[in-house]
């Protein structure tokens, strides 16, 4: 039986020295079939665990794949709240995470007691949660978004059924745009996507007069004023594979490229900068705290596990149940 150090549990990750010699792909594919695990990314993490991981997708397609896997172990390649929402999803399986700091800033802008008093002030709304929230947080909600469905979901509620949103004001304000809608908005962000520029998007559109500009609609409104998508990282990947264009601005996390690349090799995916930076991409801190020596370690070592408290847990797989069947029903 493993001992947790405390050395670890202070740092939140297993920092043991990789045996020397060894190759990280083969051995972590290796200890995934000798422990039934299945490890599911992000688009968002680092391309070596794109490339290692069962699947890669978005938060539905992970939710999703979670939901449905007969893995005795589910490793995500992910933020916390993704775990937590795999930990939710099948409580009866071990959810582990390469590292307990990867936190999203955006689900930490909606602290589930600030979140409960805002609900309680608004009687008679329905509320409306993004996925990038806590389990706490899910468990004051009604149902359950993600970037891929979000229009379609608040569109499922009557036009004068009062609603709230959160907690990207971003995304609530570019759905409330398209739908019509006045949904009261949590003021919350991603500070990933908030700090793209407009000034470099447009010299790079002056550079590539003719690529298309792929925007997540978790970015501010003036970027997304500049789109010619607006859309979850798979609707863009998507659209970047079947469109006849050659070119394309990407205004997402720039770990998405990989994927891109990889599915449309002949084409060209250029990363636009954030604002406050020299550097070409804007990349998650906390997608970046995983890596393939973290993964090797975890599923060695079966740790950090993410545990939810049952009655938490009970509350808030009710609106993610509800996102999934809407989804189902949907065709997305
Ligand atoms: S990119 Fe933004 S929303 Fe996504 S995990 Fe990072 S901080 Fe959270």
């Amino acid at each position: 039986m493993t001992t947790i150090k405390d050395s670890w549990k202070n740092k939140g990750y297993i920092d043991e020295p990789i045996p020397e010699g060894i190759d990280l792909a083969t051995a972590i594919r290796q200890m995934c079939k000798e422990k039934n695990a299945v490890i599911l990314a992000h688009y968002y993490t680092e391309g070596a665990l794109q490339d290692v991981a069962d699947f890669v997708g978005d938060s539905l397609a992970l939710a999703q794949k979670a939901a449905a896997t007969d893995a005795d172990i589910i490793l995500m390649c992910g933020v916390h709240f993704m775990a937590e929402t795999d930990k939710i999803l099948c409580p009866d399986k071990r959810v582990l995470i390469p590292d307990l700091n990867a936190t999203c800033s955006l689900a930490e802008s909606c602290p589930a007691d600030e979140f409960a008093a805002f609900v309680k002030a608004h009687p008679g709304h329905k509320v409306i949660s993004y996925v990038n929230t806590s389990a706490a947080t899910k468990a004051v909600t009604d149902v359950v978004v993600t970037s891929s469905n979000a229009r379609q979901i608040v569109e499922s509620f009557p036009k004068d059924q009062p609603l709230i949103f959160g907690p990207d004001r971003n995304l609530g304000s570019y759905i409330n745009s398209i739908t019509g809608r006045d949904m009261l908005l949590w003021n919350g962000a991603c500070h990933v996507h908030e700090r793209f520029s407009v000034e470099k998007l447009v010299d790079l559109k002056k550079q590539y007069p003719t690529a298309k500009v792929l925007v997540h609609p978790e970015c501010k409104g003036p970027i997304v004023k500049l789109a010619d998508v607006v859309g979850s990282t798979a609707a863009l990947l998507k659209f970047a594979i079947h469109s006849d264009c050659d070119t394309f601005l990407v205004v997402t996390e720039s770990g998405i490229l990989h994927e891109m690349q990889k599915q449309a090799p002949d084409k060209t995916f250029i990363p636009v900068p954030p604002d406050d930076s020299t550097c070409g991409c804007n990349e998650c801190n906390f997608m970046r705290l995983i890596t393939l020596a973290k993964v090797y370690n975890t599923l060695r070592y079966e740790w950090p596990e993410v545990q939810v408290d049952p009655e938490v847990a009970k509350a808030a797989i009710r609106p993610i149940e509800r996102m999934l069947d809407i989804s189902k029903q949907l065709g997305l």
